[in-house]
């Protein structure tokens, strides 16, 4: 499985390297085989170059330089060997303004570089309220541009009204979206919205769930490795 943590706009260079260090060593003491993902603060990139976890950007400009305030391209990630993306996350959609479009170009330029990309996808609170077909209908939209069959995809669906707010869909709900999911790309699917200590092993024990994206709960490195075991446990 799957398990990835997003670390949003949080810790410092310091405080990330010593999270990174501690889960490496619990991966390497407790022999675990999940694959780990972090996704730190732009400013705590570094080359942490483990064979153990795999570090990602929480987002960068499709270019490899130039004239963009504010952002980051392939020349900075290249410093630190970084070749997985997160793109499409709810945050950027929704509170930095990135549109479908230009997240299909992002999405279209670190593809044609050949970087693991994890692709968020997930409908707001009004959405889900206003019924399954157009909620399916707005989360399809947010594939158009987007080559599901690319080989190094793997996709979070995170309900955007989960995210951060202890709220999660019912273990049912989960199952059935990544049911219809999976019918749209075979890529590994993760589930991301409020995913903690409690509820990270029922989640992980669904059809279709091949792990997890954790924001707020993976901030405590311990209860990030807790969820890491989970998925060992149940080794699917
Ligand atoms: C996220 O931001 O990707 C996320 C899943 O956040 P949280 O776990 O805090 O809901």
């Amino acid at each position: 499985m799957i398990i990835a943590a997003n670390l949003k706009t949080n810790l410092t260079r310091k405080s990330t390297t010593e999270y990174i260090n501690s889960l490496e060593a619990y991966i390497k003491s407790s022999g675990v085989s999940q694959d780990v993902l972090v996704f730190p603060a732009m400013s705590a990139l570094d080359s942490f170059n483990s064979s153990y976890l795999s570090v990602g950007a929480q987002n960068a400009y499709p270019t490899k330089n130039g004239a963009f305030t504010g952002e980051i391209g392939t020349e900075q990630l290249d410093e630190f060997n970084i070749t997985t993306i997160l793109i499409g996350h709810s945050e950027r959609r929704h509170i930095l303004g990135e549109t479908q479009e230009s997240i299909a170009t992002k999405f279209e330029y670190y593809k044609k570089l050949g970087y693991t990309i994890v692709y968020c996808v997930g409908e707001p609170l009004q959405k889900r309220e206003a019924g399954k077909e157009e909620m399916m209908e707005y989360i399809s939209a947010q594939y158009e541009g987007i080559d599901t069959s690319y080989e190094n995809l793997i996709i979070a669906y995170e309900p955007v009204w989960a995210i951060g707010t202890g709220l999660t869909p019912t273990l049912e709900d989960i199952e059935e979206i990544h049911t219809d999911l999976k019918k749209k790309s075979y890529a590994p699917l993760l589930y991301g919205g409020s995913v903690k200590v409690d509820n990270a092993k029922e989640v992980l024990a669904l059809k279709n769930v091949d792990g997890v994206l954790v924001g707020s709960a993976a901030l405590k490195v311990d209860d990030f490795c807790h969820m890491i075991s989970f998925a060992e446990e149940l080794q699917k």
